[in-house]
């Protein structure tokens, strides 16, 4: 059996974090991940990470005080502010950390660093590395973890999580390469596992971020809060769902009409194109329903004015994806759009120490929910996020650790879930299948698409539910085609599928039950956002009933909620 003091889950921005924070801390930490740390999704952002730095002095003045307000705003007051201010405070900390760990990050003329206009932001606090700066990001703390000799374990999938006298004593995981199945004890487990977003047919998530380890904690215990709550971004590419950053209207893309309108005038009048993602997704989708887009249901995005020298300088990446994905020049033509699923706002329930409810978990990055982003992320957030609560939930984690009065136990546990674990596996490797896993999959991406999206109904929330609890039911009936352990990724898809089913159960619970609009939650019969009766978090918990749903009222500091224009 392996054994490690902190074992993180996840290897993307969050998990590093948090792993370099308690290895610092002197401990023993290993990181486990799917895929190896660099083929994160995190290696996908592109536009910019938020920090109130207050560097383009020629606009005005910028501090975190308002880069809070932004965010709460922006979140529809649905995140908690003491959470909100936390994360804008540490953010100038964090950002120069990784500048001097080396992130090669946009500079102005006189070398400070640049920091660009982003959605529901008053103000330029977006610094960026070009248009791939989760790719420097992840370079640089990857560099680091390496050079603090932080043990990886490359291409492994957790499939469950240990509990014994109600602390998490460890997790069982699956070793991709081989099909072996072990346990790992562990003193306290960090999850850094990212977002479900392909639990939507049109998502620009990574093909592995399945929200399958959200589900393990969602297993173990913990609630999973607000997770009704999902972000489409106003600007992916139809079929492929490749996301064209908001960074594009950042540096001053238009989106037109088939009438050649900037449509924006007519919903955001003050903020255009910039203004926060839920209302430029709805306005799309309102613009494309009343016959006002372009064959085949998109709108364009229009950068051509900008010039291709800008262009190549500002946007390198998303001139590269046209030019490979559409065959074009983005400097030429304009390009096409429509709102794709991106983000998931709610997540495992955490304090803004990463902490969940559950002793020995923690969370941090796009799986866990502060919450800060409430009911709709600001683009540039995340990215902070992942750093900000990585270290905070690796030096949680380590007291937590360095706390405990005997080492714990978890022995008879750990051998139990691993029995359970390898049972479940040879059951589906062995047995005859009546349901394909695959067309499972496509039936659940459909069906969240288009009934539990941008906008939501009671019936088609109602005939979604239905639809999962089916799923759910023809699952036990799956097996996998390709019997062999090695690198059997149908396998991999089809022990997925479980989490993925359950999360979208929890989806739907929630949107079914908030009888209110907020943030990216918008409910034709219900138009409205309504404080009175839904100023508070959903949180569902799982048991062997079935999942149970209750609410926790949001945290206010400062700002009462006004209503949101732009
Ligand atoms: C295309 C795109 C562009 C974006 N651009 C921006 C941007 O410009 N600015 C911004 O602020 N945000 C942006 N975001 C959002 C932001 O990038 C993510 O929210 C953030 O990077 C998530 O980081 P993370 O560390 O939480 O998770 P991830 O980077 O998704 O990493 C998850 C990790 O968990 C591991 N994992 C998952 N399940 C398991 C399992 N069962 N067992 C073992 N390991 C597991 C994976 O291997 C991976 O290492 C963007 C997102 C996308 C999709």
């Amino acid at each position: 059996m392996k054994k490690h003091q902190i074992l993180v889950i996840g290897g993307g921005l969050a998990g590093l974090r948090a792993a370099i924070e308690a290895k610092e801390r002197g401990l023993d930490v290993a990181v486990l991940s799917l895929v190896y740390p660099m083929r994160s999704h995190s290696v996908a952002a592109q536009g910019g990470i938020n920090v109130a730095l207050g560097n383009r002095r020629d606009v005005g003045e910028d501090n975190p005080e308002k880069h809070s307000f932004d965010t709460v705003k922006g979140s529809d007051y649905l995140a908690d502010q003491d959470a909100v201010e936390t994360m804008c405070q540490e953010a100038p900390t964090r950002t120069y950390e990784l500048n001097h760990w080396g992130t090669p990050f946009s500079r102005m003329p006189d070398g400070r660093l640049d920091q660009r206009p982003f959605g529901g932001a008053d103000f330029p606090r977006t610094c960026y590395a070009a248009d791939r700066t989760g790719h420097a990001l992840m370079h640089t703390l990857y560099e680091q973890s390496v050079k603090r000799g932080i043990l990886v374990y490359n291409e492994w999938a957790a499939l469950s999580l240990v509990m014994a006298d109600g602390r998490c004593r460890g997790a069982v995981a699956l070793d991709i390469a081989t099909g072996a199945i072990e346990a790992f004890a562990a003193d306290a487990v960090v999850l850094g596992t990212g977002g479900v977003g392909r639990i939507y047919s049109l998502s620009t998530n990574a093909h592995i971020n399945t929200g399958y380890a959200m589900a393990m904690a969602y297993w173990a215990g913990v609630p999973i809060k607000d997770l009704e709550f999902i972000q489409f971004h106003p600007t992916a590419l139809p079929g492929t769902g490749i996301l064209i950053t908001e960074g594009a209207r950042g540096e001053g893309g238009y989106l037109l009409n088939n009438k050649n309108e900037r449509f924006m005038r007519d919903y955001a009048p003050t903020k255009m194109e910039l203004a926060p993602r839920d209302i430029v997704s709805r306005s799309i989708r309102t613009e494309i329903d009343l016959g006002r887009g372009f064959e085949p249901g998109v709108v364009h995005l229009d950068i051509r004015h900008l010039g291709k020298e800008r262009i190549m300088e500002v946007l390198p990446g998303i001139r590269e994806i046209c030019l490979k994905f559409l065959g074009f020049d983005p400097a030429d033509q304009p390009i096409p759009i429509v709102p794709g699923q991106h983000y998931t706002m709610g997540g495992i329930d955490t304090d803004v120490w990463g902490a969940t409810p559950v002793p020995g978990i923690f969370a941090a990055g796009e799986c866990a929910c502060v919450s800060v982003h409430g009911g709709n992320r600001l683009g540039g957030n995340s990215l902070l996020d992942t750093v900000v609560f990585g270290q905070r939930s690796g030096q949680r984690a380590a007291d937590y650790v360095l706390g405990l009065e005997a080492p714990p136990h978890g022995q008879a546990a750990l051998q139990s879930a691993l029995k359970q674990e390898q049972e479940r596996v040879a059951g589906l490797l062995s047995r005859d299948r009546t349901h394909l896993p695959a067309a499972i999959r496509e039936k659940l991406g459909q069906t969240m698409f288009d009934q539990v999206g941008i906008f939501r109904e009671p019936k088609p929330l109602q005939g979604a539910l239905d639809t999962i609890h089916q799923l759910q039911k023809e699952y036990p009936g799956v097996g996998v085609g390709g019997k062999s352990r090695r690198f059997n990724l149908d396998l991999l898809r089809t022990l997925e599928l479980r989490g993925m089913l359950d999360l979208a159960e929890v989806i739907t619970l929630g949107a079914l039950a908030r009888q209110e609009s907020r943030g990216s939650h918008f409910r034709r019969d219900f138009p409205e956002r309504n404080d009175r009766d839904w100023l508070k978090h959903t949180l569902v918990t799982y048991s062997a009933r079935g999942p149970q749903v209750s609410y926790r009222p949001v945290v206010v500091t400062k700002w009462q909620p006004q209503e949101r224009k732009y």
